[in-house]
């Protein structure tokens, strides 16, 4: 399985920087085979970039989307508009879980919009700060896990992507973030598999790849790329700063060529 790291711009960079932001990007990084790099920059960029991008080095993902492929839906960006210009999509981010009050519903319906146009979708899942307080990690964990992929057969389940971040570990809000122990993610990580396995079976629980998000550094990435469930990292602040997003790429192929996981 190839080890992912997806960068999320979240909303930052304007049309203009986020090229030149590719630009320096694309002259970093190598094009390697077991090595997937996605960045997700801001709609309004997305058409300008995809013309831009050398897609055997870095690859898109859009943000957000509305699940109708048209129709009068004011505002919205539809799966079917982004197809030829994407080829992943980050659904159920905690901020848009958590700020734009997305629900279970909708975010099961963009799951399954995205497989039905043949994007990859990566489902963000994790606990609020309270939650983990109150110890209801595993239920929360397991609850947006099969909430989000209610709708996905065992054989359209490897086309998707899980990424545990939990929300107390993600950087850019009012609370610092805190930093989650790799013994900890790697939990995590063993009941997906779990949960996955127990609904869809063995072989296809093993081939889903579990991406970890939240306060990902140059200096913490390789801790959790080294754990053996762990098969990338979703990062957002530092992707924002190329040395550090083109070293983590760096650890990430060290990690890869180190140890022969999968
Ligand atoms: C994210 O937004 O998904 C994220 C993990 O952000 P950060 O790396 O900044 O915590």
């Amino acid at each position: 399985m190839k080890t992912y790291i997806i960068g999320n711009w979240k909303m930052n960079f304007t049309v203009g920087e986020s090229s030149l932001y590719l630009h320096k990007l694309l002259q970093k990084v190598h094009a390697y085979r077991d090595i997937e790099v996605v960045v997700s920059p801001s709609l309004v960029a997305i058409q300008t970039l995809s013309l831009q991008t050398d897609r055997r080095k870095i690859k898109l993902a859009a943000q957000n989307f509305y699940h109708r492929d048209f129709g009068a839906y004011t505002g919205e960006v539809s799966i079917s508009q982004l197809r030829s210009l994407v080829d992943y999509v980050i659904v159920g981010h905690s901020e848009r879980r958590y700020i734009f009050n997305e629900s279970d519903k909708d975010i099961r319906a963009k799951v399954s919009a995205a497989i039905r146009d043949g994007l990859t979708p990566i489902l963000c899942i994790g606990e609020t700060d309270t939650e983990r307080m109150f110890g209801e990690t595993a239920d929360v964990i397991r609850d947006q896990l099969l909430g989000g992929l209610q709708e996905v057969s065992a054989e359209d389940l490897t086309k998707c992507i899980i990424a545990y971040e939990p929300v107390w570990a993600i950087s850019g809000h009012d609370k610092a973030a805190k930093i989650a122990s790799p013994l900890d993610v790697e939990d995590a990580f063993k009941l997906i598999r779990g949960v996955l396995k127990d609904t869809y079976g063995k072989s296809v629980s093993e081939d889903i790849p579990l991406l970890f998000g939240g306060s990902v550094k140059s200096t913490n990435a390789e801790s959790y790329l080294m754990l053996d469930n762990c098969n990338g990292l979703l990062i957002g602040g530092a992707s924002l700063i190329a040395p550090e997003f083109t070293d983590i790429i760096e650890i990430a192929k060290r990690v890869k060529d180190g140890r022969t996981k999968n």
